[in-house]
């Protein structure tokens, strides 16, 4: 049965990255016979200009059947005097917690030929390829009690509560053990396990977890030491998984080791492996419809969405292959490139071109 994947192009520079990707995406169906339709619909700023609402229902239709949904990025200073409630951001979130995505696959990739921009020395980061598994939907974000309130002696007192249940940390540690399984095979759990009684729990159950998955080596760390490991020797990691407070923070820092923000894909799944699937970067108003935008990180990200959505990882090798020739060739967009004169720099488009033209 054909498999429906969900284009939401979105607002700014979400257009023009989207384009691109799906020229690999059509690439990926022909080539490896994927039997993929495509279709596209409104969210963000463009869904509020159109349909009155930043996700609305005719997208949640499309949505909700969708075995994949590729994101450009959304919002603008068009609508950024509208109330909070109103704003095209507010699209994103109803669209995740509509379909449960409660697992954030944020990998931190460096392809050798850009490692001058890293933070770290070139030699501690080239060929650096983390995955950071974040659990989306749990933890001190959403439990409960929360607020601030004033206690008897008139003192303020704010509170918020780390709360996880053996389910949450089930399911989220299975998609990371499956994720390493498709990768190096390891997975390093981060908690504060010397601490917090919710990460004991943590670390209990992805021990149980583990038995079901003998060919990924499991192994955990207290996320301090993470932290420090991350900017010492990130090579060191394969897969890691941990909540969403320490997730939050670590994809924050895995991101920076790679230097650039037009390079970086993610994902976010749910049960049934569907999957969100937007580069991390924003819609880039500034400039937006100048045929400036990188389209690498939404082409790594319709590469992931091959990979963890439609079971077409020889087509995700082949798009993240092409991307590394690409830059490997000198060829850069404006915001990845260094100043070296062997570099030549591209528009959008043409960078579209020259990721088609290595993938052929
Ligand atoms: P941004 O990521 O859009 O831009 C930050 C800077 O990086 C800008 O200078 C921009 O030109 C540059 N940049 C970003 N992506 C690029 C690319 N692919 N190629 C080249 N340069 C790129 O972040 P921002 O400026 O803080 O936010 C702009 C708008 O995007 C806001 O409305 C914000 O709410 C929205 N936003 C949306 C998402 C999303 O849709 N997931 C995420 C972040 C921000």
């Amino acid at each position: 049965m054909s498999r429906r994947v969900l284009l939401l192009p979105g607002d700014g520079i979400g257009p023009e990255v989207v384009r691109e990707a799906r020229r690999v995406l059509d690439w990926a169906n022909a080539r490896y016979v994927l039997d993929l339709s495509f279709v596209e619909a409104n969210l963000g700023g463009v869904a509020i200009d159109r349909d009155g609402a930043a996700y609305p229902d005719a997208t949640r239709e499309l949505a909700r059947v969708a075995d994949g949904i590729l994101l450009g990025a959304v919002g603008g200073p068009k609508w950024d005097g509208l109330p909070a409630a109103d704003r095209p951001e507010r699209g994103l979130l109803a669209i995740r917690s509509d379909l449960d995505l409660f697992c954030n696959l944020r990998p931190a990739m460096l392809f050798p030929d850009l490692a001058a921009a890293s933070s770290l020395r070139a030699e501690l980061v080239s060929g650096l390829d983390v995955l950071i598994v974040r659990e989306l939907t749990g933890g001190i974000y959403f439990g409960e009690p929360r607020g601030i309130s004033v206690r008897p002696d008139g003192v303020r007192e704010g509170v918020n509560t780390d709360r996880y249940s053996e389910e949450e940390i089930r399911r989220i540690g299975r998609l990371a053990f499956e994720a390493a399984r498709k990768r190096g095979g390891r997975l390093c759990s981060v908690d504060k396990a010397n601490v917090l009684e919710v990460t004991m729990l943590w670390r209990e159950v992805m021990d149980s977890l583990s038995a079901e998955f003998s060919d990924v080596s499991l192994s955990h760390m207290y996320v301090d030491n993470a932290a420090m490991q991350l900017v010492r020797e990130p090579r060191q990691f394969d897969v890691i998984v941990t909540g969403n407070l320490f997730g939050d923070i670590l994809s924050d820092i895995a991101a920076m080791l790679t230097g650039s923000i037009g390079m970086l894909p993610s994902a976010s799944l749910n049960a049934d492996s569907c999957g969100l699937y937007e580069p991390v970067h924003g819609s880039a108003p500034d400039i937006a419809g100048e045929d400036r935008a990188n389209p690498l990180a939404t082409i790594l990200s319709a590469a992931m969405l091959l990979r963890y959505s439609l079971s077409a990882a020889n087509a995700a090798d082949d798009i993240e292959r092409a991307v590394s020739s690409v830059l490997e060739k000198g060829l850069r967009t404006g915001d990845i490139a260094s100043g070296e004169n062997d570099q030549q720099i591209l528009g959008t488009e043409a960078m579209g071109d020259a990721v088609m033209a290595a993938l052929q």
